[in-house]
């Protein structure tokens, strides 16, 4: 893997908190949206979070417990995998 190639959902799940806080580089930005333009597991994953932060009004790391990152890295995975 070259690093021109897009992120992997591992990447995309630790950049997710600062993609939604528009917090971002551009350049990660774009990375990002790149991504999610193809995957529908960080698609999901990013419609989780801006429900969590819509909900709560604000974004913590506490709220992505790492047990639940795992889990849904899992799913990717097995959906990458159909
Ligand atoms: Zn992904």
């Amino acid at each position: 893997m070259s690093s021109r190639q897009g992120l992997t959902c591992h990447e995309v799940v630790e950049l997710v908190t600062d993609y939604l806080e528009g917090t971002l580089e551009d350049e990660d930005r774009r990375r990002v949206e790149e991504h999610l333009a193809i995957c529908d597991g960080c698609t999901r994953y990013l419609e989780q979070m801006r429900e969590t932060i819509r909900l709560t009004g604000r974004l913590t790391e506490e709220q992505i417990p790492e047990e639940q990152k795992q889990a849904l890295l899992e799913a990717f995975r097995s959906w990458a995998a159909r």
